[in-house]
């Protein structure tokens, strides 16, 4: 069983390399950003409690992100562990967190704030699948339609410029804190986030001690 937190400022790929651990480990990915963007395309009561707060880039509160973390992880669907992807985002958080589950690392993914601009307002999302896609490095092979499943691709409604600005801002005043109160329990690795998604995984892996070779057989393929 693996229980890890991934972290890092916006863009810096902490989706892609939690998605990479889900499948080759089996873990659950939980990402509360997409159980929230879940909501707001359904038009759910949360969907509409919340939709402001995320397209100003604010961060939400603290007791309904505690309220989506606790039931998501009463599902009991982890059997292999699970992978927590943006939580927790504040001090709140984390010490409601670490009052009722233990985790065996936090992976702290870093780049330069100079880097999350270009890279935030290049991304586009599949509309269909929500596969992840970049303008820079990461382009459809069809203009705006997923690789995978067809469907087009979209910009998530946060992904301006303005937005980004305030995310910044809330990641080094909120979620910053976090991550050094997890350093004094020596849960955290860094790696870094500037290099290709491949060599990141690498890193992850060789500094989890999980093993590399599905990586390298899915290149040999
Ligand atoms: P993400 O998909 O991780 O970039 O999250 C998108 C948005 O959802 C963030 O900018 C916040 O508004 C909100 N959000 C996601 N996770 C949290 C969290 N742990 N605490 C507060 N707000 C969050």
């Amino acid at each position: 069983m693996h229980k890890y937190i991934i972290m890092g400022i916006q863009g810096c790929g902490k989706g892609t390399q939690g998605k990479m651990l889900e499948d080759d480990f089996d873990l659950v990915h939980i990402s509360v950003g997409d159980i929230f963007r879940w909501n707001i395309q359904r038009h759910t009561k949360l969907g509409a409690r919340i939709n402001r707060i995320i397209n100003e880039g604010k961060l939400v509160s603290d007791e309904i992100v505690e309220e989506i973390i606790s039931s998501r992880l009463k599902e009991h669907d982890w059997n292999y562990g699970f992978i927590l992807d943006g939580f927790p985002r504040s001090r709140p958080q984390t010490e409601f967190f670490l009052e009722s589950y233990d985790i065996d690392a936090v992976i702290h993914i870093k780049v330069p704030d100079k880097l999350v601009y270009d890279r935030v307002l290049s991304r586009r999302l599949c509309s269909v699948c929500g596969l992840d896609y970049n303008l820079i490095s990461h382009r459809p092979e069809e203009e705006n339609t997923c690789d995978v499943c067809g469907g087009s691709l979209i910009t998530r409604e946060d992904d301006n410029e303005q937005a980004v600005g305030k995310r910044i801002e809330e990641y080094h005043n909120k979620t910053e804190p976090v991550l050094e109160l997890l350093e004094r329990k020596e849960l955290v690795v860094h790696v870094d986030g500037t290099k290709p998604v491949k060599d990141v995984q690498i890193e992850i892996r060789k500094k989890l001690d999980l093993p590399l070779d599905s990586l390298m057989q899915k290149e040999s393929a």
